[in-house]
C-alpha cells in the first residue's frame, strides 16, 4: 500500500479549495473523488436536460421519513456542487458567528469569529475571482479591502428595479459573484454573460468553480495525484481507534486500500456524515468520532423559497442574478428577530417553469409568465436540531428534516411581496400582484451544512476549532459539515475560506 502524507476525499468547495492551498507544500497528496469530470457538452446549457431530466444529478435514491424514496438534487463531479452553483459568494456577517436569539430559538455561537475568518475570506475571494462593490449592503461585515473584481452590472430592467427600491429607502446591492467576466473588455472576457448560469454547468469554463479554479491548476505538480471514480466506502482506524490507519475505496469498480498520515473528508455535509457512520467499528460503535452522538445530527439546508413576481412589463434580462437585499436580515421595526436574505435568481424560462406548473398550463402561458417575471430566491436561517439528521440504514442514506424557525422567514416572504407590489404601482407589477412562491422540498439539499459541527466541547461537537475530529488525531473535515449554524447567506464562500484556514493549520502541522 503506497503511503501518502495526506489524502483529501472529495473535490468540491471544501476539498478542491484545500487541495489548492496545499499543492505547493511538496507533500505527497492523494485526492479521491467519486465522480468524473463533468463533460463539456452542449447539454450544459440545455434547460430541459439540466432541470427536467436532471442530467447532472446523481441517480442515487436516499430515504426519508416513512421509508419514502428521496432523489437528492446533488451531483458527484470533480468540483462537486460548485459545477452547477450560482457562484453567489457571500461572507457571513460578524454577528452570524455569535449566539443569536431568533423568533424560533437560538442560533449557536462559532468557536472561530469573523475577525479570524476575514483574511481567509479575502483569500477565497481572490481565488474564486469574486466581483462586487463594498459599502452598499447595510449588513456587510468589515472588509479590509475592496472586492478583487468590479461589480457585475445590472441590466436595464434590474437597474430600474434597483432605482425603485432605492426610492423607497431600501438598500439593494450587487451580488458578489465568482465569474470570469470582463465588462470593460467583452471581446477578451471568458464569460459571455449568458442566460444559463445559475444551476447550470458553464460550457465555457468561465464560472469560478472548484474544478476549474482549484483542482486543475493543482494537477501539474508531481506531488499531487487525483483519482476520479474513486468512491471512499470506509475509514479504518488502528486497534485503539485513535488514528485512521487506512481507507477503503471503490476505484473504478475495484476495492483498493490507501494509507496516509492525515485524512481529510470533504464529501459534502450529508455524505461526510454518512461515511463516518458507515465506518463504525468496535472502538467507535455508533460511527467514527461519535462519542458525542452528534455525527449526522443538526443537518441544516436553509429555509428557501423561489418567488416569481410577474409584472405587466416584460423582463428581457439575460443575466439577471445581480441584485440582492439584506434590509431585513436582522429583522425590522416591529420584529426584532432575523428574517433573512433576498437575491435574484438566474432568469427562468418556460422549460424551467414547466416542472412546477399545473399540467393544463399551456406552453404559451408559461412563455408569457417567463418573459414577464422577475425571479427571486429568499433564504432564512434554519436552526440546528438533533432530530434533523443523516443516518445510514442498511446501505441507504436516510435523511430526516423538519423546517424550524419559520416565523421570521414567512414574514420576509410576505414583506417582499408587499414591497414589490408597492413599487412602480400598477405600471410594473400588477396592482394586486401575481407572486408564485415555491418552497424548496427536502430533496433540495444545495445548502447542506451542520452534520459534523465544530466546537470547543467534545460532548456537543464532532470537530475542534481546526476541524480535526476530537477523537481521531489524523482525521479532518473541510466541507459544509462544520457549520454550527447556517446564517442566511449562501454557504460556499465560508466553506472555501474555512478550507483555507484549516489548510494553514495543516501546513504548520506537516512542517
Ligand atoms: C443548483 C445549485 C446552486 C447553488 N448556488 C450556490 C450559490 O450561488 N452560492 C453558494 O454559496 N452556494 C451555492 N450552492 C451550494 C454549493 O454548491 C455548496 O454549498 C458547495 O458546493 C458545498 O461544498 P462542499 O465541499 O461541502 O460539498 P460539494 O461541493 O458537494 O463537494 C463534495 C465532493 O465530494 C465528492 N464525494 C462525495 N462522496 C464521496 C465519497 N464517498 N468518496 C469520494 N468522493 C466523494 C463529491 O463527488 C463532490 O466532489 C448551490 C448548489 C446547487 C446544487
Ligand atoms: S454567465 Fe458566464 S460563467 Fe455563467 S454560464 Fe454563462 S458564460 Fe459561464
Amino acid at each position: 500500500m503506497e503511503q501518502y502524507d495526506i489524502i483529501i476525499i472529495g473535490t468540491g468547495a471544501g476539498g478542491g479549495t484545500l487541495l489548492h492551498k496545499l499543492k505547493d507544500s511538496g507533500k505527497k497528496i492523494l485526492v479521491l473523488e467519486r465522480g468524473g469530470y463533468l463533460p463539456q457538452e452542449k447539454e450544459n446549457w440545455d434547460t430541459v436536460e439540466v432541470f427536467q431530466k436532471e442530467r447532472y444529478h446523481t441517480k442515487e435514491a436516499w430515504k426519508t421519513s416513512g421509508d419514502i424514496d428521496l432523489h437528492p438534487g446533488t451531483g458527484y463531479w470533480v468540483g462537486g456542487n460548485t459545477k452547477v452553483y450560482g457562484a453567489a459568494l457571500f461572507r457571513l456577517r460578524e454577528k452570524d458567528f455569535e449566539q443569536i436569539q431568533h423568533a424560533g430559538g437560538i442560533s449557536l455561537e462559532w468557536p472561530v469569529k469573523y475577525a479570524e475568518m476575514a483574511p481567509y475570506y479575502t483569500e477565497a475571494e481572490k481565488l474564486y475571482t469574486v466581483h462586487g462593490k463594498m459599502g452598499l449592503d447595510p449588513t456587510e461585515p468589515h472588509r479590509a479591502e475592496e472586492y478583487p473584481y468590479p461589480e457585475v452590472s445590472h441590466e436595464p430592467r434590474i437597474q430600474q428595479l434597483h432605482d425603485d427600491l432605492r426610492k423607497k429607502g431600501y438598500h439593494p446591492f450587487y451580488i458578489p459573484l465568482g465569474i470570469k467576466l470582463n465588462e470593460a473588455d467583452r471581446v477578451h472576457s471568458e464569460c459571455i454573460r449568458c442566460n444559463t448560469c445559475d444551476g447550470f454547468p458553464c460550457l465555457l469554463h468561465a464560472k469560478s468553480d472548484a474544478d476549474i479554479n482549484c483542482v486543475r491548476p493543482s494537477l501539474s505538480d508531481d506531488n499531487v495525484t487525483l483519482l476520479t471514480e474513486a468512491k471512499v466506502t470506509r475509514l479504518v482506524t488502528n486497534a485503539s481507534g485513535t488514528q485512521i490507519d487506512h481507507i477503503e475505496a471503490l476505484y473504478q469498480g475495484t476495492q483498493v486500500l490507501f494509507k496516509a498520515d492525515i485524512v481529510v473528508v470533504a464529501c459534502g455535509a450529508i455524505n461526510s456524515a454518512a461515511l463516518l457512520l458507515r465506518s463504525a467499528n468496535d472502538q467507535h460503535p455508533t460511527g467514527l468520532a461519535n462519542k458525542s452522538d452528534q455525527v449526522g445530527r443538526n443537518f441544516m439546508k436553509h429555509l428557501n423559497a423561489a418567488m416569481l413576481a410577474i409584472s405587466t412589463k416584460p423582463n428581457p434580462s439575460i443575466f439577471q442574478k445581480t441584485l440582492a437585499v439584506n434590509d431585513f436580515y436582522w429583522g425590522e421595526k416591529d420584529f426584532a428577530f432575523p428574517m433573512g436574505h433576498v437575491q435574484l435568481l438566474g432568469k427562468s424560462n418556460k422549460d424551467q417553469l414547466t416542472e412546477d406548473a399545473p399540467f393544463f398550463t399551456p406552453g404559451l402561458v408559461l412563455d408569457e409568465m417567463a418573459t414577464h417575471s422577475i425571479d427571486w430566491w429568499l433564504t432564512g436561517e434554519d436552526l440546528a436540531a438533533a432530530e434533523n439528521r443523516v443516518q445510514v440504514i442498511g446501505e441507504n442514506i436516510h435523511l430526516d428534516y423538519t423546517e424550524n424557525n419559520t416565523e421570521g422567514f414567512n414574514r420576509l416572504v410576505a414583506k417582499w411581496k408587499h414591497i414589490l407590489a408597492g413599487i412602480d404601482s400598477g405600471d410594473s407589477f400588477f396592482p394586486h400582484g401575481i407572486y408564485l412562491r415555491k418552497n424548496i422540498p427536502i430533496s433540495g439539499v444545495a445548502h447542506q451544512v451542520g452534520t459534523l459541527r465544530f466546537g470547543t466541547d467534545p460532548a456537543t461537537s464532532v470537530l475542534d476549532r481546526n476541524c480535526k475530529s476530537h477523537e481521531i488525531d489524523n482525521l479532518y473535515v473541510v466541507d459544509g459539515s462544520f457549520f454550527p449554524s447556517s446564517g442566511a447567506v449562501n454557504p460556499s464562500l465560508t466553506i472555501m475560506a474555512n478550507a483555507l484556514r484549516v489548510g494553514e493549520h495543516l501546513l504548520a502541522r506537516m512542517k
